[in-house]
């Protein structure tokens, strides 16, 4: 069964890691899927990616480079991919970044980017995308947020209030959108296999595999089947919730 037939998405971080396993997951059931990122290179071999796993004739695919923590490049990109598809049903916050560095040692500019680019970004998509949203009546809203949102980290107090600030902006935006037919949720996910956590020393991975009962790293394959869930009717009375996929860390 396909899950997505019919239904356009928008994925801010598409071209790699999470965000390219959720459009992969979205074409393969049927979404047309426009991806959003800001390194060309990575976006072109995403696209090359997504075409080879295409499910249907005249299924559309697109790359836009945006930078999301630019709020006119969102609100111009938002008409073009409106224009270029005639409507967004799916949208998934997924860009993000880390800039990790305890609190007194956190220059302004690590605060300011990991907020911009985690959170702010958040508000000018989904503000950009609300009237049309409205108009259709319906829409499906996923944030990536994180378990350090939920839990707190040592070292990641910008990454952390970025990751909370978007679940009190989740719950807020279901609230205002419910009646209208929109919903809004997020995903938090664990510690998941991808280049952000690639660089991580092997101590680190160590300690965090220590506090996982599931005992093993996330997929970014684990990440997309719940936002499958979160973007289909299968969720159509689900609103305002946080999913954690995180093979069991916060219970
Ligand atoms: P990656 O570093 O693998 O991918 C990040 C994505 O964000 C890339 O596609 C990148 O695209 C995009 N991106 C970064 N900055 C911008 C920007 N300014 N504008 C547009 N796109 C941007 O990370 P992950 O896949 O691991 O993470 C995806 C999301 O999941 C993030 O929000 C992260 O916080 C969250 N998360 C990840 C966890 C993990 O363990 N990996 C755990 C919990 C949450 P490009 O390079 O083309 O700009």
């Amino acid at each position: 069964m396909q899950l997505l037939n019919g239904k356009t998405a928008l994925i801010t971080g598409g071209t790699a890691g999470i965000g390219k396993a959720i459009a992969v997951h979205f074409v393969q059931n049927g979404a047309d899927v426009i991806i959003w990122g800001t390194n060309a290179q990575r976006g072109e071999q995403a696209l090359v990616d997504l075409e080879s796993v295409k499910s249907r004739e005249n299924q559309k695919i697109s790359l836009h480079l945006v930078d999301v923590s630019k709020t006119k490049d969102v609100d111009l990109a938002m008409v073009q991919a409106l224009t270029l598809t005639g409507k967004i049903d799916v949208l998934v916050n997924n860009a993000g970044i880390t800039r990790d560095q305890l609190l007194m040692k956190m220059s302004e500019e690590d605060w300011d980017q990991v907020l911009d680019i985690n959170l702010k970004s958040v508000y000018n998509t989904c503000r950009a995308l609300t009237r049309p949203m409205m108009k259709a009546r319906s829409g499906s809203v996923i944030n990536i947020s994180s378990v350090i949102g939920l839990s707190g980290n040592a070292g990641q107090s910008n990454y952390a209030a970025s990751k909370s600030g978007m679940i009190g902006f989740t719950k807020s935006l279901a609230k205002e959108l419910a009646s209208r037919g929109i919903r809004a949720n997020c995903i938090a996910p664990g510690y998941i296999e991808t280049q952000m956590t690639e660089d991580l020393s092997l101590t680190v991975k160590e300690a965090i595999l220590a506090k996982v009962p599931m005992g093993r790293m996330g997929q970014p394959s684990d990440i997309a089947h719940a936002a499958l869930y979160l973007a289909s009717e299968l969720s159509s009375y689900v609103t305002g919730q946080v999913l954690t996929v995180d093979g069991g860390m916060i219970i």
